[in-house]
C-alpha cells in the first residue's frame, strides 16, 4: 500500500492503493487516474482536492451513487454500479467510477438462449 495521488476530471484524491489498483490507474503518462480503478473504499481515501474550491480537504470525498444501472455494455459485460467521488464542500465531481461484472460470474446461472 502507498499513498498515491489519483487524478480525476475535477480534482484528485490521495488514496491508499493496492499494487493492483495502482497498476490499473497507471495509463503510462506519469499520472494515476481514478476512472480505471473502479470503486475505492472510503476508508482508503485520505484527502481530496477540488478544482472548483481550489482546496485540498483532509477528508475522503463523498461518494454519490447512481441507481444500479444493470446495463449491458458489451458482450457478457454488465455495468452494475456507477458513481462519483464528489467534493465535501461544493459537491463538484472529482472523478467517476464504474463497476462491471461479467455475465456468468453470478452463481451457476446459465445464459438462456
Ligand atoms: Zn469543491
Amino acid at each position: 500500500m502507498a499513498e498515491l495521488k489519483v487524478q480525476g476530471s475535477g480534482g484528485y484524491v490521495i488514496a491508499d492503493l493496492t499494487d493492483e489498483q495502482a497498476k490499473k490507474a497507471d495509463l503510462g503518462v506519469g499520472k494515476l487516474f481514478l476512472a480505471p480503478i473502479g470503486k475505492i473504499e472510503t476508508e482508503k481515501m485520505l484527502k481530496h482536492y477540488c478544482n472548483n474550491c481550489e482546496t485540498e480537504f483532509d477528508n475522503p470525498p463523498k461518494i454519490q451513487l447512481e441507481e444500479s444501472p444493470n446495463e449491458e455494455v458489451a458482450d457478457n459485460l454488465i455495468l452494475i454500479e456507477r458513481g462519483q467521488f464528489v467534493c465535501e464542500k461544493c459537491s463538484s465531481i472529482i472523478g467517476e467510477y464504474r463497476e462491471f461484472q461479467k455475465k456468468g460470474e453470478v452463481g451457476n446461472a446459465r445464459p438462456t438462449e
